[in-house]
């Protein structure tokens, strides 16, 4: 079971994850990414706002403090530096680093983590193309959901959001980060988005769920 801290920290990353440095994350986007009710997502941003880490507007969504954003820069940061360490020099696959890496990023020595960023060659970012974050830079680079494209456009893959049923998807279509894909059709009503990958003309789908869960620089 998971412990009520480590609860309040998955609302920070997803908060983080989801640009809520600059602007609020509605109670419906929580939802989704935290696969809990909007019951519960109310109930923890009104915990949270009361630990002095978000700002909680009813009907606008969170978006971090000042404090809350300096404490999710040090969980994301150990996280994502522990990612690059399993998956660049111990070969583990996308999609088994997130167990692993959640529970060795609790490692309470900071030299540690300083120490392996600086064996890992000071990586900007991990497997997933997310910013690994120091105080001084810690804004994701690629912030465009897929689900924002139209019918012609032609995103870049820029990350993928540690989520392992879309990681999972992501690898039996053989989709990764850095591959550009050219937008065929986007079905409304069966929400669903047909693409091809880069030179190849196969066409795959992607759910509008999915695509929320995968974002472009552009
Ligand atoms: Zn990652």
């Amino acid at each position: 079971m998971k412990t009520s801290s480590s609860n309040k920290e998955d609302y920070l990353k997803a908060i983080y994850e989801n640009n809520g440095i600059d602007n609020f994350v509605s109670n419906k986007t929580l939802s989704l990414h935290l696969g809990v009710s909007p019951a519960s997502v109310t109930e923890m941003v009104e915990k949270l706002k009361n630990d002095g880490l978000l700002d909680y507007k009813p009907y606008t969504g969170a978006k971090l403090t000042t404090e809350g954003l300096y404490k999710t820069i040090k969980i994301i940061r150990n996280h994502r530096i522990i990612e690059t360490f399993l998956y660049d020099k111990l070969g583990y696959s996308l999609h088994d680093l997130h167990h692993l890496s959640e529970e060795l990023e609790h490692v309470k020595d900071a030299v540690f983590f300083d120490r392996l960023y600086r064996y890992l060659g000071s990586p900007e970012s991990c497997p997933h193309g997310g910013i690994i974050p120091t105080e001084e830079n810690y804004r994701e680079k690629a912030l465009t959901p897929l689900s924002n494209y139209k019918v012609g456009d032609s995103p870049e893959i820029g990350r993928v959001m540690d989520d392992a049923s879309v990681l999972n998807y992501l690898a039996s279509i053989h989709l990764n980060v850095g591959d550009t894909i050219h937008i065929l059709e986007v079905d409304t009503f069966n929400e669903v988005t047909l693409f091809t990958i880069n030179d190849d003309d196969k066409p795959y789908h992607l759910s509008h769920k999915q695509a929320q869960f995968i974002f472009s620089t552009l």
